[in-house]
């Protein structure tokens, strides 16, 4: 079976974990501080605060950015359903522009027209999704044009760049994921990096029941704290995270170089973008992708419909009076078929999975 993702865990993640079970320091302390300021420094921002989760760590940076109840904030349509939960979870309601046909990130003329129908909206969170990032230069103006907070989603994108800067250096705040699937993983965790030390600040608060003395609590925070168990994984990965990607950057290549099959269509790449196959998503032409999953099946090889549905047409917010119809997603969403691209595949491995695509 050739999966479609594998945590590449190492002897150095085991050993770091061992020591902070030998310091006897396992919750949050100083190796998740020393995580959150390496994690900052490479991603470019000033401030890292890690929580538990990218879904907790996207909760936090939209309330410390003031986002809350009655409040709006224009989002993709199509993503992981954290990324839309998590506006929900402060109380405000999301607006949902559709997608880029080539990139599958958020659409700007489409993310355009929700601003202007909706100018009280205070932010705008973007998703780079599959590991390419939105179009920054256009998501900035808009942000500046239409006076909106902006949020990177990176929870798939550790690493990415836009024209040579990382993805998540953008925003007001930005968020990143360490799930076991992700680029790099800390088991479970997530980060929220800014260079606003107040949203640092009102971050910290939050992820820590409102504490800045103890037991005094000035907000009513959460416990969203990462652990020192967590953070040593992480400080090991991160050191790896160029090779991880590099790796997956030569997969998709070696793909992109293999697969030759008129039903199907590689990703498309902005020359202004680095990707780094968080996922690589090809399009499944001509209603054949239920004909490939079959091939994949008899040929064990492992892959994911990321994703089946628009957001908004999800049983939790289907009938909640968004509108449920987005040209691209909805034509994507039936294409769309991710394929293993993970460091740990092998080049027999990608022939072998090209080879059952070209079979189609
Ligand atoms: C994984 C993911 C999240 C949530 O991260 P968790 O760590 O699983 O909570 C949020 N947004 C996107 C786009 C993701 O892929």
């Amino acid at each position: 079976m050739i999966t479609i993702a594998k945590p590449q865990i190492g002897q150095e993640e085991k050993n770091a974990v061992m020591d902070v079970m030998g310091s006897g320091m396992i919750a949050c302390g100083s190796v998740v501080a020393e995580f959150e300021q390496k994690f900052a420094d490479y991603v470019g921002m000033k401030y890292g605060i890690a929580t538990t989760s990218g879904t907790t760590a996207l909760e936090v940076a939209l309330r410390a950015l003031g986002i809350g109840a009655g409040d709006k904030v224009v989002t993709t349509a199509y993503s992981f359903i954290a990324s839309t939960n998590s506006i929900v979870y402060t109380g405000a309601t999301p607006i949902f522009a559709d997608i880029d046909e080539g990139t599958f990130d958020i659409d700007i003329d489409s993310a355009e027209k929700c601003l202007k129908a909706n100018p009280d909206a205070k932010a705008l969170l973007v998703v780079h999704l599959f590991g390419q990032t939105c179009n920054m230069d256009a998501v900035m103006a808009l942000a500046k044009k239409y006076d909106v907070k902006v949020i990177e989603d990176c929870a798939q994108a550790h690493g990415a760049m836009w024209k040579g800067r990382m993805a998540g250096s953008f925003g007001d705040a930005s968020t990143f994921s360490f799930y076991p699937t992700k680029n790099m993983t800390t088991g479970e965790g997530g980060m929220v990096l800014t260079n606003d030390e107040k949203v640092a600040d009102q971050a910290k608060l939050l992820i820590n029941h409102g504490m800045k003395i103890r037991y005094t609590h000035d907000i009513v925070g959460y416990n969203y704290r990462m652990t020192n168990i967590a953070a040593a994984i992480g400080l090991e990965q991160l050191k790896k995270l160029d090779r991880f990607n590099d790796a997956r950057r030569e997969h998709a290549a070696a793909y992109a170089k293999a697969i030759s099959n008129p039903n199907i269509v590689v990703p498309h790449v902005d020359d202004n973008a680095k990707h780094v196959y968080h996922q690589y998503t090809i399009r499944v032409l001509n209603g054949k992708r239920d004909e490939l999953i079959k091939l994949f099946e008899e040929n064990g090889v492992g892959y994911g419909i990321f994703y089946p549905f628009s957001i908004p047409e999800q049983p939790c917010y289907k009938g909640l009076g968004f509108k449920t119809e987005y040209e691209i997603t909805d034509k994507i969403k039936k294409e769309v078929l991710s394929i293993p691209v993970h460091p740990g595949l092998s080049m027999e491995e990608i022939a072998i999975v090209a080879a059952v695509i070209n079979q189609l």
